[in-house]
């Protein structure tokens, strides 16, 4: 396999691990190793309103009696579910960072 592109999905060598699985579309390439918020959503971070888990696409509802918590990926902007932060945060190697304003 080109090394340069180790990141890259080879569909045949993921066959029952947990690289298996229909959330995950290449974000190997830009997520591994990161810093993520742990806040409540805010819909002022999100890039073109895109209000929905980078993952599986869950729509995070904005219910201000019961704001909810996600992972913000600051540098692209990207949101990530409690669940998924759960499922993928030790493949990806993820660092969570609380905050709170
Ligand atoms: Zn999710």
């Amino acid at each position: 396999m080109d090394k340069a592109k180790s990141w890259l999905p080879d569909i045949s060598a993921h066959k029952g691990t947990w690289r298996d699985d229909w959330r995950l579309m290449g974000h190997e390439g830009y997520l591994c190793d990161k810093v993520l918020q742990h806040r409540k959503f805010d819909r002022q971070l999100c890039v073109l309103d895109f209000d929905q888990c980078d993952f599986c696409f869950e729509i995070f509802d904005e219910d201000p009696e019961h704001p909810l918590s996600a992972y913000f990926e600051p540098d692209q902007k990207i949101w990530i579910c409690e669940t998924c932060f759960k499922d993928f945060k030790k493949h990806f190697n993820w660092t969570a960072q609380e905050k709170n304003d």
